[in-house]
């Protein structure tokens, strides 16, 4: 099948916030050699480009983005061999964790319902509940900035707290290899099962977001230290400091990234002056002059 590419295409259509302009060219490159052939493309016509997953831990401007975005989300093969998976940038968290669970494999229960992919997840070393990706990657095989593959095992790749080497260098994600051990399938079942219902029970899931906006700072918690700040429910536009978690800023229905943006600096300086802690972004903030770090 031929690559999808669209032209002006509205970002808001394909990232969690539901926030963003048009961005000139989208590609969705199905098969590695699809996305090597783009990122070859891209840096012989010294054009400037993003790679994203699922678009679920990411602030787009609202103006037009002047670069081409590739998702990813069309390179879907996963495979088993042994009790190692072998799944590509685009496979969900959740079809990953579901395929481990199908396959009686334990270690991937923590990842069920983080609505990223492998791609964006080992790019944050996404997480919850005690895991993170990085307690189960042994190899990932990235494009680094000249087009070419390169391999890099769990040392190589530099995980920490919501970081992976991906971050430090401008290396793209083709897929990744992953460690899992035999377990119980009631076991696993059971344990997803708990870990949605906490989901469900704590998160505004019903309100699209990009999830917890901070990263969390040592030996205290985001949402504790914003609702300590009097900000739950404090709105900038359409943007909300949600109700149910405080750690996440809502799209009520008509928000901007200005909003959000706004509201981030409120929050930020707000915990600082009640609390001395100076909250760090974990949501990825897309400007066109430059990737804001707040
Ligand atoms: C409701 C909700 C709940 C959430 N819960 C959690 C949670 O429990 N734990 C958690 O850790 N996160 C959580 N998140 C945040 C988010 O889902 C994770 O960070 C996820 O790993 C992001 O994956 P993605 O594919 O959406 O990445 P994207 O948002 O598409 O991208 C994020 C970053 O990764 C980079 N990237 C994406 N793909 C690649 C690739 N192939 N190669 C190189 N770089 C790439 C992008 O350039 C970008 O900088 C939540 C988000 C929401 C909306």
């Amino acid at each position: 099948m031929k690559m999808k590419i669209y032209q002006d295409e509205p970002l808001l259509k394909h990232c969690s916030f539901k926030i963003g302009g048009n961005a000139e060219y989208v590609y969705y490159p199905e098969t590695a050699d699809e996305l090597i052939g783009l990122i070859k493309k891209f840096n012989s016509e010294k054009q400037e480009y993003y790679v994203f997953g699922n678009a679920s831990n990411v602030l787009f401007p609202d103006e037009s983005l002047r670069k081409s975005v590739v998702f990813t989300t069309e390179m879907k093969d996963i495979r088993l061999v042994g009790n190692t998976i072998i799944a590509e940038a685009g496979v969900t968290l959740n079809t990953l964790s579901a395929f481990a669970r199908d396959n009686v494999l334990t270690g991937l229960e923590f990842a069920y319902g983080i609505p990223g992919t492998v791609g964006g997840g080992v790019y944050m070393n996404a997480g919850a509940y005690g895991g993170q990706l990085s307690d189960i990657v042994i190899n990932c095989r990235a494009i680094d900035s000249e087009g070419e593959i390169c391999n890099l095992n769990a040392t190589e790749l530099r995980f920490g707290y919501r970081h992976s080497v991906l971050q430090e260098k401008k290396l793209i994600l083709i897929d990744s290899t992953l460690n899992l051990k035999s377990g119980d399938k009631t076991t696993i079942i059971e344990q997803m099962d708990t870990y949605m219902s906490k989901r469900k029970g704590c998160q505004p899931l019903n309100f699209p977001s990009a999830g917890s906006v901070f990263k969390r700072p040592q030996n205290n918690y985001t949402g504790a230290l914003i609702e300590k700040a009097g900000l739950k429910g404090m709105t900038v536009g359409g943007a909300m400091v949600s109700e149910k978690h405080a750690g996440f800023i809502i799209n009520t229905g008509d928000a901007t990234a200005k909003d959000v943006r706004e509201l981030i600096d409120i929050i930020k300086a707000r915990v600082f002056e009640q609390s001395g802690v100076m909250l760090e972004c974990e949501v990825c903030i897309i400007e066109n002059n430059k990737n804001r770090k707040l």
